[in-house]
């Protein structure tokens, strides 16, 4: 199993977690699984929660302050930022659309649903109360919530995550601002501190095939108890939701990036996926746009002809704060969730929907399983049961390779269209990196 990649390893974990979730609930081992199995992919979820706060923090500080030579950049910086804006929300409607035309939450049982909603009923008296605390407030009291008065603070309560990237944001603009020695060794400092975070996913991601065996197992044996063929029932569920997503993110690929690399780009849209095809297939067996990035940046120079000062400012920025794929999953999954506890989400809920997604790709780190972690925001702000997300943790690796594709994709169609505008691209020899 060692010597095998870990996303062929985490499908091993996924299938035989499947598998022994339904062998507990139709041979009676149905206590001994969540006993001694379930605490496993508890503790997983922990982990990844436990790296969320720090991850956010300094990804998105490195991120801005990257932009460095804002000067020189700052008409460039402007656009870029502009179409990855744009891609991104164009993502999380497009999302908000599918899911809530094919409805995959609402395809669980209606008794299963009703189990679902007593099951948040009863965990969440005090969301009432909460709620009731909202109400009372004025109209901009949403707005005075992202401005934090102790970062400190913010940063020991989850609920907080947007004042965190308010507080990052406000930081690496000043650490743009002050005179470029003082600012090194601060930049040094969180590209460090950026480095071991990394790593830290990357230790937790190891554990990821035993922490999907332990959570699908857990997951199958509590959601079949005694009776196997309720297991079927969930897979159905998820397999339909899983198909939504990868609809929504064949749209980005087949529709929306082929438009602006064809029309903005004014390149052949099969020249262009020839060329990044490398790039796609990295991100693909990754699932990290930061892992991929220096193949992206090559195939984007030496097979596309876009010259190294874009591709070096335009790419790097993308893998941090441009995900159009995770964006758009967070949208589905979020409704979905929704959707299976039957909870109704309103038109103002769901157009914030379109905010916290936005901003919760531009806060996940370019890794693998970022977009997960990064969900829990989109959830708090809706006040959709956080819990759900165990609902969505089986197959979430396998749509996490498909929207790294994606999120990778786009930032090599921005820095096209950057490229052309700029008139920074040139023909390429041929297609070199393969
Ligand atoms: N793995 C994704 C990326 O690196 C982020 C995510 O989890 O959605 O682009």
């Amino acid at each position: 199993m060692k010597n095998l990649a870990l996303h062929w390893q985490i499908l091993i974990g996924m299938a035989l977690g499947v598998l022994w979730g339904m062998l507990a609930s139709s041979l009676g081992l149905v206590d001994f699984t969540l006993d001694w199995i379930s605490p496993f992919g508890t503790i997983f979820i922990n982990l990844l929660k436990l790296i969320a706060v720090p991850l956010v923090l300094v990804s998105l500080i490195t991120g801005v302050s990257s932009l460095s030579d804002v000067s020189r950049l700052s008409r460039i910086g402007s656009k870029t930022i502009g179409i990855y804006l744009g891609t991104t929300v164009l993502a999380v409607l497009f999302g908000l659309v599918l899911v809530n035309v094919f409805e995959p939450g609402k395809a669980f049982s209606p008794e299963k649903r009703e189990e679902f909603k007593e099951q948040f009923a009863s965990t969440t008296t005090q969301r009432s109360s909460a709620a009731a605390a909202v109400e009372q407030q004025g109209p901009l009291q949403p707005l005075v919530d992202i401005v934090p008065d102790n970062i400190f603070k913010s940063m020991t309560n989850n609920g907080s995550m947007l004042q965190i990237i308010f507080f990052a944001l406000l930081f690496g603009i000043a650490l743009i601002m002050i005179p470029p020695d003082k600012a090194a060794p601060v930049n040094d400092f969180f590209e460090g501190l950026n480095l071991a975070i990394l790593k830290i996913v990357d230790i937790i991601m190891m554990a990821a095939p035993y922490g999907v065996f332990a959570l699908l197992a857990g997951l199958v044996v509590e959601f079949a108890g005694n009776d196997p063929g309720a297991a079927v029932e969930l897979l159905l569920v998820l397999g339909y939701y899983c198909i939504v997503v990868t609809i929504g993110l064949l749209f980005m690929i087949l529709l929306v990036y082929p438009v602006l690399v064809m029309t903005v780009g004014k390149t052949k849209y099969k020249h262009f996926l020839k060329g990044i095809f490398p790039a796609q297939m990295l991100a693909f067996s990754t699932s990290s746009s930061a892992a991929t990035l220096p193949v992206t940046m090559e195939c984007a120079e030496k097979n596309l002809g876009i010259n190294k000062e874009i591709t070096s400012f335009v790419l790097p920025l993308g893998a941090t704060i441009n995900m159009d794929g995770t964006s758009l999953y967070q949208a589905v999954a979020a409704v979905f969730i929704a959707q299976a506890y039957g909870i109704d989400l309103s038109l103002t809920a769901q157009l914030g929907i379109v905010m916290t997604a936005t901003l919760a790709s531009i806060g996940a780190a370019a890794v693998p399983g970022a977009g997960i972690v990064m969900l829990v925001i989109v959830l708090q702000q809706a006040g959709i049961p956080i819990e759900g997300i165990a609902l969505i943790l089986a197959p979430d690796r396998i749509l996490d390779m498909l929207r790294t594709t994606v999120n990778v994709t786009g930032d090599a169609t921005v820095s096209m269209m950057v490229a052309r505008t700029e008139g920074q691209l040139h023909p390429p020899t041929e297609i070199t990196i393969k």
